[in-house]
């Protein structure tokens, strides 16, 4: 296939656990992607020697040329200084303050490159080409290790005068509550990430020995998750029942403070706990509708799950500098 249009962006998520890449076409589509464990402290030049053996195998692979890529955009997990393009602070990685866009550069020195935090890209390729497809403004709220944020207002990324805006995880909503590795007590993600989902549901167990949750998890600790508790709500059992709604309450004290704040046309849910669908929602909505400030209005805030799961993260980083005439070095 020669083709010397320039139609193709890729989208690379560097993570704490893999590193993946894709390569999207003209309609905002997925069409190829790959992904490969991250190196475990890996140095940043080690990083970038996998993203560009990644993307050097999927153009010989996809039968595309350098020449027809418009641009390329990459997701960290951390705070990307957009003037300096290094990365200030990353949690999952084992380096800061590394100019990883100007080593990509070095390699692709045609092509424009421009990096943003993860959370960031997630709710950008959800609203580009996920569950936000029809909205103009979308609060992406992913539920996992801990709680990120993304923010889309009248259709553009909200980043702050840091580019450090958009944590969500870190709003409290309990003033003498757990403490934050961030510092602070309290907050929304010590309660309402997965991990917090799962240790709740692990004291719970404590507590009774003949709750199903143990059947469940073949009366281990060590192999409870989301699900265990999900599945163990859905066949009634009574302690998991009082753990979701626990769960659940901590989750809409977050998620109406956000409402409240942003008055959103979307509020989208993301991470592994999306999977629960409908059990998590339409309690959610309950909640919602009863205790958020505008709920004699006739329109509210929709609350959907995240329809993309891990391609979000790539899509977004490719597409935002793609549509968003981000600064590209
Ligand atoms: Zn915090």
């Amino acid at each position: 296939m020669e083709d010397t249009m320039k139609k193709y962006a890729i989208g690379v998520d560097i993570g704490g656990t893999n590193i993946a890449i894709g390569l999207i076409d003209d309609n905002d589509h997925l069409i190829s992607m790959d992904s490969v464990e991250t190196p475990q402290e890996g140095t940043a030049s080690e990083i970038i020697y996998c993203v560009v053996s990644m993307i050097n195998k999927m153009l010989y692979e996809m039968e595309v040329t350098e020449e027809s890529i418009e641009c390329i955009g990459v997701g960290v997990p951390g705070t990307v200084n957009k003037e300096s393009g290094k990365i200030e602070f990353a949690n999952n990685l084992a380096f800061h303050d590394e100019d990883l866009v100007g080593m990509l550069k070095e390699r692709y020195n045609k092509i424009p490159i421009a990096m943003n935090n993860d959370a960031n890209a997630a709710a950008y390729g959800e609203f580009i080409a996920g569950a936000g497809k029809d909205v103009n403004s979308l609060i992406m709220v992913t539920l996992g290790t801990g709680i990120g944020g993304g923010i889309i207002i009248d259709r553009k990324l909200y980043e702050g005068m840091n580019y450090a805006a958009g944590e969500l995880g870190h709003i409290v909503i309990n003033c003498e509550g757990i403490a934050c590795n961030c510092g602070r007590r309290g907050c929304f993600e010590a309660y309402a990430s997965a991990t917090a989902l799962i240790e709740q549901t692990k004291a719970a167990m404590k507590k009774d020995k003949e709750s199903i949750l143990w059947e469940l998890c073949d009366y281990n600790l060590e192999k409870v998750e989301g699900k265990t508790l999900f599945d163990s709500v859905r066949l009634l059992d009574k302690t998991a029942e009082k753990v979701m709604n626990q769960y659940i309450y901590y989750l809409s004290v977050g998620i109406i403070n956000i409402i409240n704040i942003f008055q959103p046309d979307m509020v989208c849910i993301g991470g592994g706990i999306s999977k629960a669908g409908d059990l998590i929602i339409s309690r959610l909505l309950k909640r919602v509708q009863e205790e958020e400030y505008a709920r004699a209005s006739n329109k509210h805030s929709r609350i959907v799950m995240a329809q993309l799961e891990n391609d979000a993260g790539i899509l977004g980083a490719g597409l935002l500098v793609r549509h968003a005439n981000m600064k590209c070095e």
